[in-house]
């Protein structure tokens, strides 16, 4: 179980992104671990964030800068996300092919691609029924 090789700090951050229904800055997660450890700084948060990433146990979405919890099963570190801009949800999409696809497109000028986070805006089903 990967869960063993968390620390406190990690399983807490973990726990907030899990329970979290929206992505969380670092700060979110800061607010979280303050919780349990009220000198919890800001290194603390990233740290924990960083390790969960690299356990594949999260993700960080650079274009809204927050975090999520991994929720597919993948093994490559190829994700691809689809974000609200109304609501602010993130649907965490298994799509191998559509990142295989990107990857042979660039590799075909002879790029070496070796790790892709695609993450694509829209509205998403709930909200366009709400505009409805
Ligand atoms: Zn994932
Ligand atoms: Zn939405």
């Amino acid at each position: 179980m990967t869960e063993l090789r968390l620390n406190d700090t990690q399983r807490t951050a973990l726990d907030a992104l899990i329970a979290a229904t929206r992505p969380l800055s670092a700060y979110d997660v800061l607010d979280a671990l303050r919780a349990t450890r009220p000198t919890a700084a800001p290194p603390t948060a990233y740290r924990a964030l960083e390790r969960l990433i690299g356990l594949g146990l999260a993700h960080r979405l650079e274009s809204i800068n927050a975090y999520v919890a991994c929720c597919a099963e993948h093994t490559d570190a190829s994700p691809l996300f689809a974000i609200c801009d109304d609501c602010g949800l993130v649907d965490e999409v298994s799509d191998h092919d559509a990142v295989a696809s990107l990857s042979a497109s660039a590799g075909r000028s002879g790029f070496a691609p070796k790790k892709s986070v695609v993450e694509l805006h829209g509205v998403c089903a709930g909200c366009q029924r709400g505009a409805a």
